[in-house]
């Protein structure tokens, strides 16, 4: 994981006040995880609709909690072949500010190999936290800072009902940032 490049002096705020925010209040129930599970059992078993049906129920489910308007959602076979302007775009999602729409892909654009489930419920966790910063925290644009990368842990790891890890991160080359696995990993 790695950072967007530094601000444009216009958004520095903003993108400062993204950076910090290191934590995410996370529902005390285990719905999110119940409903991860079902997902995980339409990804295995399922039809594409079953995948949207329960990825959709996370998302209700995750809205309702963070007191945020619904976001749409829409499960595709594979990753298409224009991804739009204006959307943050991953490899396996994407977000649109404008119609509140999150797509996710269920396989790669090169192999066609079928995403893993974590890989599938990480993408689904971060596409959610652009809406978030949206809806919640009223930024004007959704920056993949540190904060936005250690939120979405958080989701994730909750959702998923593995223990968080403490994130390492270290300076690259443009004043990025990028997350130091092996000390992440060793936890110190
Ligand atoms: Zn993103």
């Amino acid at each position: 994981m790695l950072t967007d490049s530094p601000p444009r002096k216009a958004n520095r705020a903003g993108v400062l006040e993204s950076d910090r925010i290191r934590t995410l209040d996370l529902p005390q129930d285990g719905g999110l995880l119940a409903i991860a599970q079902s997902v995980e059992s339409a990804m295995k078993a399922g039809t594409t609709a079953d995948v949207r049906r329960a990825c959709f129920d996370f998302l209700e489910a995750a809205s309702q909690f963070y007191k945020v308007p619904d976001c749409g959602i829409r499960v595709l076979a594979a990753r298409p072949l224009r991804v739009r302007e204006h959307w943050t775009s991953e490899l396996f999602g994407d977000y649109s500010p404008e119609t509140m729409m999150i797509r996710v892909w269920m396989r790669t654009a090169v192999r066609k190999e079928i995403t893993s489930f974590g890989t599938f419920l990480s993408t689904l966790c971060h596409e959610f936290s652009h809406h978030l910063d949206y809806q919640k925290f009223g930024f004007h644009d959704s920056w993949h800072t540190r904060g936005f990368h250690e939120r979405t842990a958080a989701l994730y790891h909750h959702a998923r009902g593995t223990p968080p890890k403490r994130l390492f991160w270290v300076h690259v080359a443009g004043g990025r940032w990028r997350i130091d696995w092996p000390r992440t990993n060793r936890g110190a």
